[in-house]
């Protein structure tokens, strides 16, 4: 381990670099200015958190959330990390109090809001802290906020040039979660980064589930049940559902509330007191459901919120992308579910029509477009969401969708309705959009119609055997699989629909057009599928009972400290806890999460904890193997953008598996399946990782396995499958695979 990798461990108890961060801390500790663009939950603190550490004088950081900058000091205090914010939430005393400490060299972070970078006194405290201790590095945590193209423009963002020329020689490190082109180089140019490093991370979260459900009548029941089954038998995991109005916020908490879940309100209707209360109450666990609207959760550091629901459509795909992203920071599986009702467009659409500018309404119709494409297709969810970032995802079926996990019925051919379809835009001279197309196939009277002569084509009519939402359906299928374009025109006017050359292809015969029926409205058209979604594997009933326990044991601690409880210890350590059920301090100390300062703090009442469990019911510790002292731990490599988060998943397998986990068990703590594992393990074995295999399983399975390859050669698993039989699964085969391979 190098200086850098031991203080990760020390100070904040990772034993692994995710994805990426390594070679970002490289960068800022060479002084580089750098901008960081990477998903929510990707890590992004830890990337000047580190560096705060090991680069003398003090590392400012500017964030214009004021409940994060708490909830980040807060975690560094946890970590015994001196740090301090200072913003208008502060009486002046303390600020001077504060400011004066920073001067003499007291904390190694600083985090400031944006709107004191206005004032000179913050640049004299500048100046104050770069005579003593010195500037290590400015740190602009959500630095979109600079650029009026991001979701958030903050116009005290600008004033950070100002800052810039003052002390060009400290370096920069912008952070966002936004990825589009134009933001990105507006944040380049606003901040004067010079030659800076970029580093874009992949947009993908692989622990989140993507679903869209239709919306209607029976929604509320649908949606009380996916609560009950979220938060499961406790009901206490976070989730938070967003609404559209403060009315139906309002409605919706109430309504949840009646029927025994516990739930709170949040908008800006409420006081300011009865906000914080309620987010309050939210963050430290004592309220599971959050109903809100969209004025909650910028600045939501909280890693465990389970779902994030859309009761109605998000006004857009990249407030989509941020607003269910705010679930499953942690990494352990999370639910982003949209309840999708063909009316909410319309709705929408009508409070487009109400704005004044031309150029307005056609960024807000082109943005609606984009949400409903994302609800209605039958493509992938990840895969839209991610070409909405200008990402490509390479596999066909990403196992963590609604459509992928296969929910939705089956593409159909509907090559000849197409064929009628794109006929009848033909016909209609290419000047109509998807509702009068729709009514030329049904053959409806309009006065539309009428006055423009339509019932005299020849397509009029053909298509009464379906309704006009169902031609739309297919309308909207035909121009998202670009079989026909959807032109607002140079104007930004109303959508009409064109031809273009795969329409052609089609109405030639040359293609065929497969498209999902639209889908039906009866609340019980996913029954019994649930169970198979998040792959998830829990715990034996033995291992949650001390899994339990430790959560009490952390509730207990959190109320103490006044903290959150995730502040303690994250749910996945906990469950590790459970698994390797360390004795001593030492084993305590290797569980991911626990670094120096919360050993020293906590260690000896968990280890209590998990001694008494384990006498009680005869459970041994997980044997401990000591980590080989060559491994490197974080070679970072350049990796391709789309296999980033499989190296580091990978990374955190090796780790459990070096706390003297197996299989099953890794898989339990991952909550990810055994093949899943395996696959890591494979693969680790093929990068030149030391891993006992025949460890890993059960008495002469090694060698039944060996046998069965030496006799049918490598080539395939499926024939030694057939004759090791059925206790041997198919994990242990690929991994003797490797092992066999790796040995030569
Ligand atoms: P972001 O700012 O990118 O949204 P955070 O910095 O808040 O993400 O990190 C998200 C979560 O990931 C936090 O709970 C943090 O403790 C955890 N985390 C960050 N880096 C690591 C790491 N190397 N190993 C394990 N957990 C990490
Ligand atoms: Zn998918």
């Amino acid at each position: 381990m190098d200086v850098i990798e031991q203080a990760l461990k020390t100070h904040f108890g990772h034993e692994t670099f995710r994805s990426g961060q390594r070679h970002i801390v490289d960068m800022v500790l060479a002084g580089r200015d750098t901008l960081v663009l990477m998903p929510t939950g990707g890590g992004k603190s830890l990337t000047y958190q580190l560096p705060a550490l090991l680069r003398p004088g003090l590392t400012v950081v500017i964030s214009p959330l004021i409940a994060l900058m708490q909830d980040q000091v807060e975690r560094l205090e946890a970590n015994g990390i001196p740090a301090t914010f200072i913003n208008s939430s502060l009486a002046p005393a303390e600020r001077a109090r504060r400011e004066q400490a920073a001067a003499r060299g007291d904390y190694r972070l600083l985090y400031v809001s944006p709107e004191r970078l206005l004032g000179e006194s913050f640049l004299a405290l500048l100046n104050r802290v770069a005579a003593g201790p010195g500037i290590a590095l400015f740190a602009v945590d959500e630095a979109h906020c600079v650029s009026e193209w991001g979701h958030d423009f903050r116009p005290e963002y600008r004033q950070l040039s100002r800052v810039r020329r003052h002390f060009p020689t400290v370096p920069m490190l912008a952070l966002t979660a936004t990825a589009t082109e134009r933001v990105q180089q507006d944040i380049l140019a606003q901040l004067q980064l010079k030659e800076p490093y970029l580093h874009v991370a992949s947009f993908n979260r692989p622990n989140l589930i993507y679903d869209v459900r239709a919306k209607h009548k029976q929604s509320y029941a649908e949606l009380v049940g996916l609560l009950r089954e979220i938060g499961g038998p406790a009901g206490d995991a976070s989730v938070i559902i967003y609404c559209q109005s403060r009315r139906s916020v309002e409605q919706l908490s109430e309504r949840l509330s009646r029927d025994g879940i516990r739930a709170l309100p949040y908008h800006a209707g409420l006081s300011p007191e009865e906000r914080t209360e309620h987010q309050s109450r939210f963050i430290r666990d004592n309220v599971p459901v959050l109903v809100a609207t969209i004025a909650f959760g910028m600045g939501i550091g909280k890693p465990d919120v389970r779902a994030v629901i859309h009761y109605d459509l998000p006004r857009n795909l990249e407030s989509y992308y941020q607003e269910s992203g705010r679930a499953g920071r942690d990494g352990d599986p999370a639910r982003c579910v949209v309840f999708y009702a063909y009316g909410d467009r319309a709705k929408i659409e009508f409070m487009i029509a109400q704005k004044s500018e031309p150029q307005e309404q056609q960024v807000a119709r082109e943005q609606l477009v984009q949400v409903v494409a994302y609800c209605e297709s039958a493509l992938c969810r990840r895969a839209t969401l991610l070409a909405y970032f200008g990402e490509e995802w390479p596999e066909e079926n990403c196992g963590a969708c609604d459509v992928c996990l296969g929910q939705r019925a089956a593409p159909e051919d509907r090559t000849v309705d197409a064929q009628k379809f794109l006929s009848a835009v033909a016909k209609t001279g290419q000047r109509c959009g998807m509702r009068p197309v729709a009514d030329v196939l049904r053959g409806a009277n309009t006065q539309r119609s009428l006055s423009n002569n339509h019932h005299q084509i020849s397509v009029y009519g053909i298509g009464r055997d379906h309704t006009a939402a169902e031609w739309q359906h297919l309308g909207r299928a035909l121009v998202q699989q670009g079989l026909m374009e959807s032109w607002s025109g140079e104007a930004g006017g109303y959508p009409i629909l064109r031809l273009d050359p795969a329409s052609w292809e089609v109405l030639r015969g040359q293609r065929r057009v497969e498209i999902a029926p639209m889908q039906a409205t009866g609340h019980d058209r996913r029954d019994g599928r649930e169970s198979r979604r998040a792959s998830e594997v829990t715990l034996d009933p033995v291992r949650q009972q001390l899994f339990a326990d430790l959560r009490a044991l952390r509730h207990e601690i959190a109320e103490e400290a006044d903290v959150p409880a995730y502040i303690v210890f994250s749910d996945a350590s906990l469950r590790t806890m459970a698994l390797a059920c360390p004795r001593t301090l030492d084993a305590f100390a290797r569980v991911p999460g626990v670094g120096s300062r919360k050993l020293e703090a906590y260690g000896e009442r968990f280890v209590r904890v998990i001694s008494r469990f384990c006498d009680m019911h005869d459970i041994s510790s997980a044997p401990q193997q000591e980590p080989s002292p060559v491994t490197q731990f974080t070679q970072e490599r350049e990796r391709r953008r789309s296999t980033a988060t499989k190296d580091s998943t990978a990374q955190v397998t090796l780790h459990l598996y070096r706390t003297g986990l197996g299989i099953e068990q890794i898989a339990t703590a991952r909550r990810l399946t055994q093949g899943v594992i395996a696959n890591h393990l494979c693969q680790l074995i093929e990068e030149g990782e030391e891993i006992d295999v025949a460890g890993l399983m059960p008495n002469d399975h090694y060698r039944r396995i060996a046998d069965a390859f030496a006799e049918v050669g490598f080539a395939a698993l499926k024939p030694v499958k057939d004759i090791v039989g059925e206790d041997i699964g198919y994990p242990e085969i690929s991994l003797v695979r490797a092992a066999l391979k790796r040995n030569g």
